[in-house]
């Protein structure tokens, strides 16, 4: 490695807490779907800051929305109106198909807005027992790093020692609708689920669940949590994951890319009647529907809305699919993904993803394996068929050169 990146990297570990293991890349640039190390090398971004890139590095859209916002004005908190917050969720609800909405800024806490409204409306309308209140989530599923959050996740590595866990929660097996049926109970308020499991590896719900799912809810006065922090703003090949089904969510959880790569922006977005349960006092937050927030939030719907981005992403995203298909079979288990959010699962023959994703780096393509055997590939939406080439051709040299080693 080039002995700048070794500085930096050497920095980093030293006083910073080492809760991520990063591939050592260190970036300083980046432009549409490319980015450079402070070395100087240039890579193609197939890991999108995990789908909160989906405009693109450094989109001219976004930041001139967002440079004319900071000659502006950028933080007023909510104890005042400002003059970008209406219409930047008028936009938001109008994009999203909801009718109101509460702004946030971590994907974390979009969550958590959700569970508390999904709690208060349980025991304000659906009645149920104070303290009661149940919410259902799936096995393997990933949605933020809260201490409530982590406290209902199956992986050792996210909830240990993070305890105690806070109650009302149960688990079920990602698309088992057998399952939810028999988790349902007169208290349980939510259902929440990744319409597509992102970090478990793009785990793709089996056909006919989330329509069944829903339907389930309905009969039971369930809501329906679509958590589409990941899967949302065109990267699934429609502007959101729930479009692929005949559904409509009660409440819809979104983040990364609504932030245009600039900066975090949430929201929790229902009905005007479930939304309502948010009165004055009950829930807050100080950047929550910032100035700043609220015209970069605009920008980054307005280019995946101008630059058809969602088509974009269906039709390459095939195109990708396609590609990753004609990978060598004997090392691969499966490729799956829907949109521009693919992935590969090496087999046992393929081990371990980090090798391959070592060996992309070093030819100029970053993307990052979720757990040991898989590596997700969810370049910028922006990005176009030729680069898909570029793409496919540094991934396939890649796979060969580590084969030759197996
Ligand atoms: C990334 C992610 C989150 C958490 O978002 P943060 O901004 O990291 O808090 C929640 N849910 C899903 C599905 C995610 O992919």
């Amino acid at each position: 490695m080039e002995s700048k990146s070794l500085e930096y990297i050497n920095k980093e570990k030293e006083v910073v807490s080492p809760n991520y293991t990063p591939i050592p890349a260190v970036l300083s640039k980046g432009e549409g779907i490319y980015v450079w190390d402070v070395d100087g090398k240039k890579y193609i971004d197939c890991l999108s800051a995990y789908s909160a890139v989906n405009q693109g590095h450094g989109h001219p859209t976004i930041k001139e929305a967002a440079i004319n916002q900071i000659n502006t004005l950028t933080l007023t908190s909510r104890a005042f109106f400002n003059d970008q917050l209406g219409s930047f969720i008028e936009r938001l609800c109008e994009y999203t198909g909801m009718e109101m909405a509460c702004p946030m800024n971590t994907g974390a806490e979009a969550v958590e807005t959700g569970i508390k409204v999904a709690r208060k409306w349980g025991y304000e309308q659906k009645k149920v027992e104070v303290n009661k209140a149940e919410i259902i989530v799936c096995h393997d599923n990933f949605h933020g790093r809260t201490t409530t959050i982590v406290g209902f996740s199956s992986d050792p590595d996210t909830y240990s020692n993070f305890g105690p866990y806070p109650a009302g929660f149960v688990q079920i097996p990602y698309g088992d609708l057998e399952a939810l049926k028999n988790a349902i109970t007169p208290n349980t308020v939510g259902f929440l689920i990744e319409l597509v499991q992102g970090e478990a590896g793009v785990i793709v719900p089996p056909e006919g669940f989330i329509e069944a799912a829903y339907k389930e809810c309905k009969e039971n006065n369930v809501l329906f949590i679509a958590d589409e922090v990941q899967t949302g703003f065109a990267r699934t090949g429609r502007d959101f994951c729930y479009q692929h089904f005949d559904i409509k969510p009660d409440l819809l959880l979104v983040g990364k890319a609504l932030g245009g790569g600039i900066m975090p922006i949430s929201a929790t977005l229902g009905s005007k009647e479930i939304m309502s349960v948010l009165t004055s006092g009950t829930h807050g937050s100080t950047f929550g529907g910032n100035p700043l927030a609220c015209a970069i939030g605009k920008a980054a719907i307005d280019v995946l809305v101008n630059e058809g981005l969602a088509n974009k992403s269906n039709e390459l995203g095939k195109y990708f699919k396609e590609k990753l298909m004609t990978l060598p079979q004997e090392i691969i288990k499966e490729v799956r993904g829907i949109g521009l959010l693919l992935a590969i699962e090496f087999n046992e023959k393929g081990g371990l993803a980090k090798k391959y994703v070592m060996a992309m780096k070093e030819k100029g393509l970053l993307a990052k394996q979720t757990h040991d055997t898989t590596i997700r590939f969810a370049p910028p939406l922006v990005i176009t068929k030729e680069q898909i080439d570029e793409s496919f051709i540094i991934i396939q040299s890649a796979v060969e050169e580590v084969m030759k080693t197996l």
